[in-house]
């Protein structure tokens, strides 16, 4: 089957021919992949930007870790009838044998593997996963949509995180799809929400297009100006990763505000704290869901895919992954995913 693969710890990514999995080890499940997203994640290892290092001692290994298919086959200690369902999957892989996972305490598994990253992943025809980390997905949920589950976890936990509430004013940072996504829940909340971007007018045109009014490309309009004309945020939720940012738009978090980070930074921000002591505000990290937010999130797809289908920018097949992968680099895309299995 085509792969396209990390082959070395330097810039690039390549399509390899690799066979196919054919049976699948013990507890672990081979599912026929239909669609993955590409996300940021991606785009930084094909970069091979700083922070992926570890990955070089599972090379070559297939990307993709969001991602839906139908299960193909199941290793030993699994029902054969679990063959053909619909599945998502988390893609962050627990060892079961270190300190940590035979405690109990999974989370803080210390050989914790990504699909995708630190062992073969979704793009490709088959992807092998621990059906424990398998999600069931409702017949009426798009494979396409589907494939969206994981990046909305991480909306999802940090929509969460920043606590936020019906009749609040919440500012996103950065149009890509987490802040999208952010920006979406965030609303279903019943929260008014503003989102800012730079250079960003495909993805800001996608809120645009599901129904966003309050959106700022501070390439066209300076950011103070811009947000002079709201009241300070009750929460401030960056999704950008420009550190830069956090010290610029920290001075409209309200008294008590809470600013979540769940963008990547490559360089430490710049913080005025001891305006953050006297407004009495906190700053928190956001990152991975826990396994039992995943059906709700699931749930919640299922309800909105008319609106989440929106901001699927392409679809493209497996082959011509890169031009999706260029797309996204350029901010020209929303989200792209790609096609891989037909018809299941
Ligand atoms: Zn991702
Ligand atoms: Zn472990």
């Amino acid at each position: 089957m085509l792969a396209l693969q990390k082959v070395r710890p330097a810039v690039g990514l390549e399509f390899r021919a690799v066979d196919a999995p054919l049976e699948a080890p013990p507890g672990e499940a081979i599912v026929r992949v239909h669609s993955a997203g590409i996300c940021g994640t991606d785009l930084h290892i094909a970069d091979w930007t700083p922070g992926y290092e570890s990955m070089a001692g599972a090379m070559p290994v297939t990307l993709g870790h969001e991602f839906s298919g139908t299960i193909a086959k199941v290793g030993a200690g699994l029902s054969d009838t679990l063959v053909g369902r619909r599945v998502t999957a988390r893609p962050s892989t627990t060892c079961g044998t270190c300190a940590a996972c035979l405690a109990g305490d999974e989370d803080n598994c210390s050989n914790r593997k990504g699909v995708g990253i630190g062992r073969n992943g979704a793009f490709a025809q088959f992807v092998c996963v621990p059906y424990s980390n398998c999600h069931a997905l409702p017949d009426r949920l798009d494979m396409g949509i589907a494939a969206l589950t994981e990046p909305m976890t991480v909306c999802a936990e940090a929509v969460k995180t920043a606590e936020v509430q019906a009749g609040q004013r919440i500012l996103v940072i950065g149009p890509g799809f987490i802040g999208q996504g952010i920006a979406v829940l965030a609303r279903a909340k019943g929260a008014k929400v503003v989102v800012i971007g730079r250079n960003d007018g495909p993805r800001l045109g996608a809120l645009r297009a599901i129904g966003f009014e309050h959106l700022v490309d501070t390439a066209e309009i300076p950011l103070e100006e811009a947000l002079a004309g709201y009241p300070p945020f009750d929460a401030i939720i960056e999704a950008a990763g420009v550190p830069a940012l956090v010290s610029a738009t920290l001075p409209y978090l309200k008294k008590r505000g809470i600013f979540t980070v769940v963008g990547i930074h490559s360089k430490p921000a710049e913080i005025d704290l001891v305006r953050l002591v006297r407004l009495h505000q906190q700053i928190r990290g956001s990152y991975r869901a826990a396994a039992h937010d995943w059906d709700g999130v699931i749930a919640f797809l299922a309800e909105n895919q008319e609106t989440i289908s929106k901001l699927v920018s392409q679809r493209l097949p497996l082959a011509e992954a890169m031009t999706g992968f260029t797309a996204a680099h350029d901010r020209t895309a929303s989200k792209v995913v790609l096609t891989i299995g037909g018809d299941a």
